[in-house]
């Protein structure tokens, strides 16, 4: 029926066999490099590989691919070994557990539990706004969802809270016209960063310039289009889909990074923070969570900034970054100084993300 999952580590191959125009295209913003890592092992060791690896023989000789973007520098090591393990996995009963005997934190009485903004609360349909505690902005705002357990969500839930968070920035900016920079941001659960388990997302605006990493996307892009005369976010987007990595929904486009942050990490690229990027949003998050086995992730949006700035921004779309932080019960991080100083050390096959959004969008 369906075709079995190509595999990142073959992704040279694959590059070799798309028409001109793609490959000159792919080859513009990513290098591969692929090799092969061999070893030994004794006797000794042959049932224990056998129990986690499948054969001797795939320990002993490891395909590995390197992938780097070449226009924002961000760099993926992909080992097959690794990249072949399913994924599917669910959250255990023990997480729902602690996520239950929770119930009655702050946030679950948001007001008497949390401050407010000195503009007051937004009031969602299914959210309400408080001021962070400890800010690290001027304006640090914190979107509380009416629902306690954060891996309970709905669509119109997740429209309501990019809303209310878009609501809360303009309360904001009329109060500073300085403050121009937003950001949004999603930490589900204590491996992704959250301190408090309850749902909740978290939204800044900031003065005089954008994050460093937001900032340092927007000059990368701008680097491309004096370079290349086009736009860093199509080509990207082109890149992926001819490989096969795309989902599109309406106006939304859905790529399965080749050079995640870490474990499979989807972008969502649109003009505008829309209804049908808020749906798609939904649907990662709900693939990730049903499909894919997430339990604890981050998210991220950037923009363009919500009133005027001297920099150019032309060209840069609204992108929304999400990515598997692990097993909340793993007391291992999934950050080491690879991922930190070097490249990331990526698990999760992007083609099998891929297959499971498509197999999710194709749903309805
Ligand atoms: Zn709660």
């Amino acid at each position: 029926m369906s075709l079995p999952c190509r595999s990142i580590v073959d992704l040279g191959e694959l590059v070799q066999a798309l028409s001109v125009p793609d490959r000159e295209r792919f080859e513009r913003i990513f290098r591969v490099n692929s090799t092969v890592g061999e070893l030994r092992a004794p006797d000794s060791m042959h049932e224990w590989i056998k129990k986690y690896f499948g054969s001797v023989e795939a320990v002993q000789r490891q395909r590995i691919v390197k992938v780097t973007n070449l226009i924002t520098l961000e760099g993926a090591l992909f080992n097959e070994l690794r990249a072949s393990r399913p994924m599917e996995a669910r959250a255990g009963s023990d997480l729902l557990q602690t996520i239950l005997s929770n119930v009655g934190d702050p946030f679950c009485q948001p007001l008497e539990g949390t401050p407010e903004d000195v503009f007051g609360r937004v009031q969602g349909k299914h959210c309400l706004t408080a001021s962070n505690v400890a800010k690290c902005d001027t304006f640090h705002g914190l979107v509380i969802a009416n629902e306690h357990n954060p891996l309970v969500f709905s669509a119109e839930g997740i429209r309501d809270y990019l809303d209310t968070a878009l609501k809360w920035a303009r309360k904001a900016h009329n109060v500073d016209k300085e403050a121009r920079y937003f950001f949004f941001l999603w930490n589900c659960l204590w491996k992704s960063g959250a301190s408090i388990l309850h749902g909740h997302t978290q939204m800044t605006l900031g003065r005089g310039i954008h994050y460093a990493k937001v900032e340092s996307l927007r000059r990368a892009a701008l680097l491309y289009r004096i370079g290349h005369g086009a736009n860093y976010f199509e080509d990207l987007y082109t890149v992926h889909k001819a490989l096969g990595l795309t989902v599109d929904y309406q106006t939304a486009r859905l790529l399965a990074y080749i050079t995640p942050i870490k474990e499979k990490e989807v972008l969502l690229i649109s003009e505008r923070p829309d209804d049908h990027l808020k749906h798609a949003i939904y649907k990662v998050l709900q693939c990730f969570v049903e499909r894919l086995g997430v339990t604890s992730f981050n998210l991220a949006l950037y923009m363009r900034p919500i009133d005027s700035v001297p920099e150019d921004w032309s060209g840069f779309p609204v992108v929304v970054r999400v990515v598997d932080r692990g097993d909340p019960h793993n007391k291992t991080a999934d950050f080491g100084a690879m991922e930190l100083y070097g490249n990331s050390v990526i698990s999760s096959n992007p083609f099998q993300v891929a297959d499971a959004l498509r197999g999710l969008f194709a749903e309805g």
